[in-house]
């Protein structure tokens, strides 16, 4: 399986996420799935990577050129991809990915998610999506979507787009128990009278 993981590139957030990021990194690793990410050295793209890595784990990195010219890249691994801008890294990621992890993150993971998440929406994007929720950090989102829903921004099937995690260790699990995303999406896709 190819996972595409969406992370922070902060290294000042708590240890608690580092630890989550790095243990998530082994435990697909260890499950033989391929991660692919945004390539990043530092923060908990860093951790992510270094946790596979230590693992024998087999780690992509997309990263815009722009990136590598202040050698943001993690320097240790043995495939990176450099490409032209932020938009065509988004496309890498996902496209091809059998599943999207998001752990905490800041701005830049959050648009990574939404779009997957606007995507499946639409029928353009079929896969899991999973939410790890470290220290809690993802329940005001989860409480924000589902309010999405409730004031009709979005139906309430769209709650099965995503799951919400507490530990890295129940990603794998919740990817194979994730519902089906049904080819008809579209039908679904707008608020309807
Ligand atoms: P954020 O969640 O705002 O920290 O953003 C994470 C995303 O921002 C990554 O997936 C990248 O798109 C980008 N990014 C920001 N800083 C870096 C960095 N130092 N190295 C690699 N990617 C970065």
């Amino acid at each position: 399986m190819r996972i595409c993981v969406y992370c922070a590139s902060s290294e000042y957030c708590d240890r608690v996420y580092h630890d989550a990021a790095h243990t998530l990194g082994r435990v697909l690793a260890e499950a033989g799935c391929t991660i692919v990410y945004g390539g990043g050295a530092v923060g908990l793209m860093g951790s992510l990577a270094n946790g596979a890595l230590t693992a024998g784990g087999d780690v992509i990195g997309v990263i815009p050129r722009f990136m590598t010219e202040v050698e943001w890249q993690h320097p240790g691994l043995a495939s990176l991809e450099v490409v032209e801008d932020m938009r065509e890294r988004k496309h890498r990621l996902l496209t091809g990915s059998d599943a999207v992890v998001a752990l905490p993150g800041g701005c830049g993971t959050l648009e990574e998610l939404f779009e997957a998440l606007t995507l499946k929406r639409l029928g353009l994007y079929f896969n899991p999506i999973v939410l790890v929720n470290t220290a809690g950090f993802y329940a005001p989102l989860q409480s924000f979507l589902e309010r999405m829903i409730e004031q009709r921004f979005m139906n309430p099937q769209h709650l099965a787009m995503w799951t919400l995690v507490d530990s890295p260790n129940d990603v794998l699990p919740a990817i194979d128990a994730a519902p089906k995303w049904r080819e008809d999406a579209r039908n679904y896709a707008v608020v309807r009278p």
